[in-house]
C-alpha cells in the first residue's frame, strides 16, 4: 500500500459476515471496466469481508519485505512497499468515497468500527523495527546507489515518514508515542463532541416581526427550518456558522444580535460539563511530549520541519507581514461603520456583534452590489464549460461526456479527458448536488492515483460539492462563491490528472499541506478573469452575456471588508503557533490558563477589541478536533501567497493563457506531484521564491505596509 496519509486497513475483522471472495465486487480485478468499480452491484456487507482479506494480505506483504533476507535495496524494500497493499488501497478509496459522499446507518457503523484497526494497522507498520533498518539502510546509500531523482526523493519520503512516527525511537519510546497518540484521539473526540452540545444546547426563539426586523426573506426561511427541525414553532437561530453570519450580519435588532454572538463565541467555554479549556492544555501538552521525544525543541517545529515554510519563524514572518497592512484597513472601515452609527442616531461603541450588521450597510453603500443579481448568470453547466475550457487552453486537455462509466448515484457525470495528442489521460467525475447521503462541504478525492509502477495506471479522480440542485428541467444557478468552488476542487483535480510520476506515494496531491491548496486556490484565478466571465457568466434563459456594469461591481466588491476577514484569520493562525511554540511544561508547572494564553497572543499582535477570532480555542476545531491542522492552520494564507505569486506570471506575461508559463506550470506543478521539495518546485516553475506582494494586491492591501501603532 502506497505510504499515503489517508486511512488503510484493518488487522482482522471478527464478526464480519462470511462471503465468498467470488461473491464480492470489492474483490474482483476491474481492470476490464478501465479500473472503475462495479458501483451498482458493491453493498454495505461487502466492506468488512474485503477489509479483512485486504488487511490481512497486506501484513503478509510486510511482513516479507521486512524479513528478506538479501541485503536492502531500493527495489526490494521501498519498491516493493510501494506495490504492497494494492487491494486494500482499492477498497479503502471506493469506502471512503462511499462514506462521504453517499453513506448510510451500515456504511457508518462500519467506519466506526473500521477507524480504529486502520489506525493499529499502520501503528504497527510503522513502529517495525525491522522494517525501519531496511528502510533507513536505503538512505544511507541513497546517493551511491545509482537511483534517478525521483527515486531518491521516494526513499527520502519514506524515511522521513518514519521516521516522524518514531520509527528510529527506543521501544519505551515507542510506547509512550503510541500511548499519547491513542490519548490525543480520545481528546480530540470528547472536544468536538462538546463543541457540538454547546451548538446543540443554544436556540433562540424570534417571534413577531419586532424580532425578526431586519432579516431578508432567505434568512427567514433557513430560520423556520432550523426551528421545525428542533420541534419549535415559527423561527429559531441555532449556532451554526451558516445561520449566525447572515444573522449578524442583516439583523436590526442589537440586543439579539448581542445574544447570538455571546453563544457563538463561547462555544466549548461555558466552564460545565461541555469546556474545553482542560482538553486544550493537556492536548497541548501531549503534543509538546511526543514533538521533545521525536527530537524537536515544540511542536510547532515538528509539524513544519515537514511542510514548506519549515520553520514557525517562516510562517509568523508571512502572517506578520500582511497583518500591519490588513489591520489598518480593518481599522479604516472600523472608522467609517462608527460614523455610520453616528449618522443613523447611535450613541454607543462599534461591538463585535455590530461589525458585520454595520459592514453590510456599508457594503451596499461603497459598492451597490446585490448578489442576488448575479445568480442568474451562472448556471452550473456553463461553469462545468468554463472550467473544463480553461484546462483546454493552458494544458491542451478535452473532456468527453461518458454516460456509459457506472457511477455511485444517479446525478454523478463521468468525462473521459484526453490530452491534445488524444492520449487518455483520466476520468474524471463530477458528483456536484446537494443531498442527505453526503456530508457538507466540497472536496476532491480519487478512486484511482495516477503511477506507473505497475504498468501506466491512470487516474480516476472525483469532484464532490453540495450545490441546491434545482427541480427536473430548470437550469441549476451557482452563486459566485459556488462558482469559485467548482474551481477550486477542478484545481485539485488537476492536481490529479495532470499527475505524471512514476511511485504512487508522490502522485498527484501527496504534497506538503502547505503547498497543497497551491493548484486549487490557482484555478480559482481564472474564474474571476473578466475574459471569462464574458464567455461563459451567460443568462441561463436568454444567453445574454453578463452586463458589464455588474461585473464591474463584482470585481469591485471583492475585496470589501478584507481587513476584517484577515484579521480574524490571521489571529487564529498566530495563537495556533503560540500554543504549538509552547515547550512540554516541567511537572511542577500549573496548567495552561487558555483564557489568559488567549488573551495575551492577542495582546501580542494589537487585535482590535472589535474583532473576534474565527474559532476561538475552545471551540477550534481545525486544530483540536484531531490534529489535521495543530500548528498548519497559516497554511492557507501559506498557500495565498503562492497561487497569488503564481498567476501574476500569467499577469505579467500579459495573456492569462499564456503557453510558455502554463507548461512550466504543468510541468513543475501540476504534473510533478511530490517529486521535488515544494520551495524547489516552485523556484523551477517561477525562477524564484514567492513574495507576499501579490497576495496583498489580492487581498486589496497594495499599499506597503504602514506602521501600525
Ligand atoms: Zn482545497
Amino acid at each position: 500500500m502506497p505510504e499515503t496519509e489517508a486511512p488503510a486497513l484493518l488487522d482482522n475483522s471478527p464478526g464480519a459476515p462470511a462471503i465468498a471472495p467470488g461473491d464480492n465486487p470489492l474483490l474482483e480485478d476491474w481492470t476490464a471496466a478501465g479500473g472503475v468499480p462495479p458501483f451498482f452491484r458493491i453493498r454495505a456487507e461487502h466492506f468488512l469481508p474485503a477489509y479483512a482479506q485486504a488487511l490481512a494480505e497486506h501484513a503478509v506483504e510486510v511482513a516479507a519485505i521486512a524479513a528478506e533476507r538479501a541485503p536492502p535495496t531500493f527495489a526490494n524494500t521501498i519498491a516493493a512497499l510501494e506495490m504492497s497493499g494494492r487491494t486494500l488501497e482499492r477498497i479503502d478509496n471506493v469506502f471512503s468515497l462511499l462514506a462521504g459522499a453517499d453513506t448510510n446507518d451500515a456504511l457508518q457503523k462500519i467506519e466506526r468500527a473500521i477507524s480504529p484497526q486502520i489506525a493499529r494497522h499502520w501503528n504497527q507498520i510503522r513502529a517495525n523495527a525491522a522494517l525501519f533498518r531496511r528502510i533507513d539502510a536505503v538512505m544511507a546509500t541513497a546517493e551511491h546507489s545509482g537511483l534517478d531523482a525521483e527515486q531518491k526523493r521516494v526513499v527520502e519520503r519514506y524515511h522521513t515518514r518514519y521516521r516522524r512516527a518514531g520509527a528510529a525511537l527506543s521501544e519505551a519510546a515507542k510506547e509512550r508515542i503510541a500511548e499519547i497518540i491513542e490519548r490525543l484521539a480520545a481528546l480530540g473526540t470528547t472536544f468536538s463532541q462538546n463543541v457540538l452540545a454547546d451548538e446543540q444546547a443554544f436556540s433562540l426563539r424570534l417571534e413577531g416581526e419586532a424580532e425578526l426586523a431586519g432579516l431578508p426573506g432567505f434568512i427567514r426561511e433557513s430560520l423556520k427550518s432550523e426551528a421545525s427541525e428542533r420541534g419549535i414553532d415559527g423561527y429559531a437561530v441555532t449556532l451554526s456558522r451558516s445561520t449566525v453570519e447572515p444573522f449578524l450580519q442583516f439583523s436590526d435588532r442589537r440586543d439579539l444580535r448581542e445574544k447570538v454572538f455571546r453563544g457563538f463565541v463561547m462555544r466549548g467555554d461555558n466552564d460545565g460539563p461541555t469546556d474545553n479549556k482542560a482538553i486544550i492544555a493537556e492536548m497541548v501538552r501531549l503534543r509538546a511530549e511526543r514533538a521533545r521525544l521525536l527530537g524537536y525543541a515544540d511542536f510547532a517545529h515538528y509539524r513544519l520541519d515537514d511542510a514548506m515554510a519549515k520553520t514557525p519563524a517562516a510562517a509568523r514572518d508571512l502572517l506578520g507581514a500582511v497583518w500591519r497592512p490588513a489591520r489598518a484597513s480593518a481599522l479604516t472601515d472600523r472608522d467609517a461603520m462608527q460614523a455610520l452609527i453616528r449618522e443613523d442616531g447611535g450613541n454607543f461603541k462599534l461591538e463585535p456583534w455590530d461589525w458585520r450588521y454595520y459592514a453590510e450597510k456599508l457594503r451596499r453603500r461603497v459598492c451597490d452590489f446585490d448578489e442576488t443579481a448575479i445568480k442568474p448568470y451562472l448556471s452550473l453547466d456553463r461553469i462545468i464549460e468554463a472550467a473544463f475550457y480553461t484546462a483546454g487552453r493552458l494544458f491542451g486537455l478535452n473532456f468527453t461526456p461518458r454516460p456509459d462509466v457506472a457511477v455511485w448515484h444517479p446525478d454523478v457525470r463521468a468525462w473521459r479527458v484526453t490530452g491534445s495528442d488524444g492520449k487518455e489521460i483520466g476520468l474524471f467525475f463530477g458528483d456536484y448536488f446537494a443531498r442527505a447521503s453526503k456530508r457538507s462541504g466540497a472536496w476532491m478525492t480519487a478512486i484511482r492515483d495516477q503511477q506507473k509502477l505497475g504498468g501506466d495506471i491512470t487516474p480516476l479522480i472525483v469532484n464532490v460539492c453540495n450545490f441546491a440542485k434545482a427541480p427536473a428541467g430548470e437550469a441549476t444557478l451557482l452563486s459566485f462563491d459556488d462558482a469559485r468552488t467548482l474551481f477550486h476542487e477542478f484545481g485539485h483535480a488537476l492536481h490529479g490528472l495532470l499527475s505524471s510520476v512514476t511511485y504512487p506515494i508522490i502522485a498527484g496531491t501527496n504534497v506538503a499541506t502547505d503547498f497543497v491548496e497551491l493548484p486549487s486556490q490557482l484555478f480559482e484565478h481564472w474564474l474571476e478573469q473578466p475574459e471569462l466571465l464574458r464567455r461563459f457568466a451567460l443568462h441561463y434563459q436568454a444567453g445574454t452575456p453578463i452586463p458589464e456594469q455588474l461585473l464591474a461591481r463584482l470585481v469591485a466588491a471583492r475585496n470589501f471588508n478584507k481587513g476584517f476577514a484577515t484579521l480574524e484569520y490571521i489571529a487564529c493562525a498566530e495563537t495556533d503557533l503560540d500554543l504549538h511554540g509552547l515547550p512540554p511544561p516541567n511537572p511542577a508547572d500549573s496548567p495552561l490558563d487558555a483564557h489568559a494564553f488567549e488573551a495575551a497572543s492577542l495582546a501580542r499582535i494589537g487585535m482590535p477589541d472589535e474583532i473576534v477570532m474565527r474559532h476561538r480555542p475552545p471551540h477550534f476545531a481545525h486544530i483540536f478536533a484531531g490534529g489535521g491542522y495543530a500548528a498548519g492552520y497559516y497554511s492557507y494564507m501559506w498557500s495565498e501567497v503562492l497561487d497569488a505569486d503564481a498567476f501574476a506570471a500569467f499577469d505579467e506575461s500579459g495573456d492569462i493563457f499564456d503557453p510558455a508559463t502554463a507548461k512550466r506550470l504543468r510541468d513543475c506543478i501540476y504534473a510533478a506531484g511530490g517529486r521535488q521539495d515544494p520551495a524547489e518546485a516552485y523556484k523551477a516553475f517561477r525562477g524564484r521564491l514567492p513574495t507576499a506582494d501579490a497576495l496583498l494586491r489580492k487581498r486589496g492591501f497594495a499599499a506597503p505596509a504602514a506602521a501600525v501603532n
